[in-house]
């Protein structure tokens, strides 16, 4: 495998720190769980635009789009979209127009929801943005504005969903060699990373880079949409097509796809108060600041599979914080009032 291979633009601050989590584990400990050796590998610091896992898809994505000669980007996604507000600002950057198709599709908190966070920030970077009705059919929508686009001359370049196909996969597979190289230092090797996972490009990415390095790390997505099935089979989705964009065998890495249901509540972007306690606990006791869609979602997973016995003391177990900070603006609601 040789990522030099492929165009790549430079968005990100690489690489991203991995750092121990003394304090977490303590407290873990002191509650009985047995915890693992654990680490976080610090992708909310990817530096753009406040960071987050889609600066490093963006790399590959944005080159692509540059080499195709687009003028343009269109993605989509909610209205609290960390991939879009990062694709936002990786198009201001670099000098392209950022479509943006925003489904209002969590109901949630409507004033905060619905205007800080990461929408504020899509619009301070200057993005052309719709806002559509929960529900629509943002495939469609995004079709109609290419095609309006292409017609008053603009040459557009699609960027799907939270950035997940094998082009952003790319990302992540790079990000394996640059985990492992930390790992090796830090810790002696790496067993395990954890992450949340919902369209799938991150943890196929992942998978796909361990397995090219030849290494047998497990990759354990906590799907945060409530949806175990949609998200399991988006994530083999994007495994079969990275795999194949480097020459891997596709169902050595599908087979490697594993996703832990149970902690995504009543569905995307909805609170659940296992998410409550778990942000509290990694800013109480590590200083560090998760997401109320993502993140946090995955370190109540994280905690639960402790509570499970799934790790031995001895494993090195690395969460990956994938980003998010921004929309816990968005639910302030939340955090608001006594403790979880
Ligand atoms: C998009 C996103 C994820 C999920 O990554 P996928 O590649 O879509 O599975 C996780 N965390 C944050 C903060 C995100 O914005």
């Amino acid at each position: 495998m040789n990522l030099d291979d492929f165009p790549r633009v430079s968005l990100a601050h690489l690489p991203t720190p991995l750092e121990p989590m003394a304090r977490l584990s303590a407290g873990l400990a002191s509650a009985e769980l047995n915890p693992p050796r654990l680490f976080v590998k610090r992708d909310d610091c990817t530096g753009l635009a406040l960071g987050g896992n889609k600066t490093r898809k963006l790399e590959f994505l944005m080159a692509e789009a540059l080499e195709a000669g687009a003028t343009c980007v269109i993605t989509a996604g909610g209205l609290q979209s960390n991939h879009v507000r990062q694709t936002a600002a990786a198009a201001a950057k670099l000098g392209l127009a950022a479509h943006l198709v925003l489904t209002s599709n969590v109901a949630w908190n409507k004033d905060d929801y619905d205007r800080s966070g990461n929408i504020l920030l899509d619009r301070l970077l200057g993005a052309e943005i719709s806002i559509l009705p929960g529900g629509s059919d943002r495939a469609a929508a995004m079709d109609e504005l290419a095609a309006s686009l292409r017609a008053a001359g603009a040459r557009p370049y699609d960027i799907p969903l939270g950035g997940s196909n094998a082009t952003g996969a790319l990302g992540y597979a790079l990000c394996a060699g640059e985990l492992l190289t930390q790992a090796e230092t830090l810790c002696g090797g790496l067993d395990a990373v954890v992450l949340a996972s919902s369209s799938g490009g991150t943890q196929a990415g992942l998978i796909a880079g361990l397995a090219a390095l030849g290494h047998p790390a497990r990759v354990i997505g906590v799907e945060v949409d409530g949806n175990r099935e949609g998200v399991a089979a988006a994530v083999r989705e994007v495994a079969a097509a990275v795999a194949e964009r480097l020459g891997l065998d596709a169902s050595e890495i599908v087979a490697r796809v594993e996703v832990v249901a149970g902690y995504g509540g009543p569905g995307y972007g909805l609170p659940t108060p296992e998410m409550r306690r778990a942000v509290e606990l990694a800013a109480r006791r590590e200083g560090l600041l998760l997401d109320p869609v993502y993140s946090g979602k995955a370190m109540a997973g994280l905690i639960g599979l402790i509570a499970e016995g799934r790790f031995e003391a001895r494993d090195r177990v690395v969460f990956l914080h994938s980003g998010g900070t921004p929309a816990l603006f968005a639910y302030r609601s939340v955090f608001e009032g006594p403790g979880a």
